[in-house]
C-alpha cells in the first residue's frame, strides 16, 4: 500500500503544492510549527536517510537545494530558519517516506525537543 506522501505525490490525498521538478516536489505541512513550514519530498519513496546510498548524493542535494529557494521565496533566508530529517523512531519520524522539514519565521531554540 501507498505511504502518505506517494499518495500526495500521486494526487490521492490533496495537499497545497509549492513546488514540483523531475525529483522533488514540496508541499505545506498540515500541522505547522511556525509561520513558514513545508515539505520538501523526494518523487521516490525512500523510506529515510537510512536508505540513502551513493546514487542519492545528486537527490539529497536538490532536497537541500530546493528548501533554500523556497526559505529565499518565503523571505527568511536572511533571517533564518531550520532543517530537518527526522529519521526512524527516537529521531520523531512519523511519515516513513523521506522529507526535509523547513521550518521559519520564529526564533528557533537549542537543543530541539
Ligand atoms: P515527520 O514527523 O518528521 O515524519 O513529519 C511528518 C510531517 O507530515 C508532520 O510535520 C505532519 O504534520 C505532516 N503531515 C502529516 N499529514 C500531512 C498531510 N496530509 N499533508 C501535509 N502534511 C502532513
Ligand atoms: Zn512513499
Amino acid at each position: 500500500m501507498a505511504c502518505l506522501f506517494c499518495k500526495i505525490r500521486d494526487r490521492e490525498i490533496p495537499a497545497t503544492f509549492v513546488h514540483q521538478d523531475d525529483e522533488v516536489f514540496a508541499i505545506e505541512d498540515i500541522s505547522p510549527q511556525g509561520p513558514v513550514h513545508l515539505l520538501i519530498i523526494p518523487r521516490r519513496h525512500v523510506e529515510s536517510a537510512n536508505a540513502l546510498g551513493e546514487p542519492d548524493e545528486k537527490l539529497t542535494g536538490r532536497l537541500v537545494r530546493v528548501a533554500a529557494t523556497l526559505a529565499k521565496s518565503r523571505g527568511v533566508d536572511e533571517r533564518g530558519y531550520r532543517l530537518v530529517f527526522n529519521t526512524n523512531g527516537e529521531g520523531g519520524q512519523t511519515v516513513p517516506h523521506l522529507h526535509l522539514h523547513l521550518i521559519g519565521g520564529r526564533q528557533m531554540q537549542w537543543p530541539p525537543g
